[in-house]
């Protein structure tokens, strides 16, 4: 059995895009009553986010995107910073504890207090450029903690796998020019946000899928396009964007993926962090909004994480 640490926060509820927004405050509640309900919440280790500081934003964003953001934020009321991408006066404490667990679970992990992480917290961050707030997100936390595992001693190489439906963009793009970072992302092609980069030999794969696509042919591909070139990588911590709008129930994207999918990934992640990461994972959610089959898959995927 892994140690695995459940980090959360309840102010990351009071966050709200706009009312009948499909990324709902309700998510949250959605994944903890998945993990209540099977009674594994308490085999995981609880804890509570901190907030992450300006210097853990900067790391990957620009001095004056992070002020602009935090000026842009709202005493009340709200404000549109893109066009499905919205403050109101709870959003950027949010933003930053969603950033700050991520950078916790480095610290745990490293720590030897547990041996991997999940973070469940919102808004998620993976569509944040280096510039740009968009598509539900502000700071890009895996981003943000992968740089910030990168300074500490013993971590020279760092992997993120991205299996949302929706391609990583911003991840991408806040990791692009760094050699000591893998990026896999795997995402329903054409979907928002309409682009990905070329794929870099050793170090870059871009994985599109079409419309429908199943599971069986989602594990193909990752078996032949990111595994392998992840165990030749071997990272020394494994850093998941967990979306879990691919599965089939999930009314914003049109893949086909079930609970069992997202059990399977986290199973061979876990495996080569295992072989390669001295078992090192820091998973944190991105989206997912067919609450149901968030609950489920999300509990699938903290199952795999501690077994
Ligand atoms: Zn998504």
């Amino acid at each position: 059995m892994a140690r695995t640490a459940l980090i959360t926060h309840p102010d990351c509820v009071k966050h709200e895009i706009s009312p009948g927004h499909p990324e709902q405050p309700a998510r949250i509640g959605a994944v903890l009553d998945a993990l209540k309900n099977s009674g594994m919440l308490n085999s995981l280790k609880q804890i509570e986010a901190v907030e992450a500081e300006k210097s853990h934003l900067t790391l990957v964003h620009p001095e004056a995107y992070v002020q602009g953001i935090f000026d842009a934020a709202p005493d009340s009321g709200s404000v549109q910073l893109d066009a499905d991408t919205a403050m109101n006066e709870h959003s950027l404490r949010a933003a930053l504890l969603a950033a700050g667990a991520a950078i916790q679970s480095v610290d745990l992990i490293l720590a030897g207090e547990v041996d991997n992480s999940f973070c469940c917290l919102r808004p998620p961050g993976h569509h944040a450029e280096k510039t740009t707030a968009m598509g539900f997100c502000f700071f890009g936390s895996v981003a943000i903690a992968a740089h910030y595992a990168l300074q500490q001693s013993g971590i020279e190489k760092v992997a993120i796998i991205d299996f949302d439906v929706h391609h990583g963009n911003g991840t991408e793009d806040l990791v692009a020019d760094n050699q000591q970072v893998f990026f896999c992302s795997s995402f329903q092609y054409p979907l928002y946000p309409g682009k990905y980069g070329k794929n870099i030999s050793g170090r870059r794969v871009n994985i599109p899928l079409d419309a429908g696509t199943d599971g069986a042919t989602f594990q193909l591909k990752m078996q032949t396009e990111c595994l392998p070139a992840l165990k030749e990588f071997k990272p020394d911590m494994i850093f998941i964007s967990a979306g879990f709008d691919a599965h089939q129930d999930d009314p914003l994207g049109g893949l086909n993926l079930l609970e069992e999918d997202f059990a399977w990934i986290t199973t061979e992640l876990k495996t080569i962090a295992d072989d390669h990461s001295g078992g090192r994972i820091v998973s944190v959610l991105e989206g997912g909004y067919n609450l149901a089959a968030l609950g489920r898959s999300a509990l699938a995927h903290v199952k795999a994480l501690s077994a």
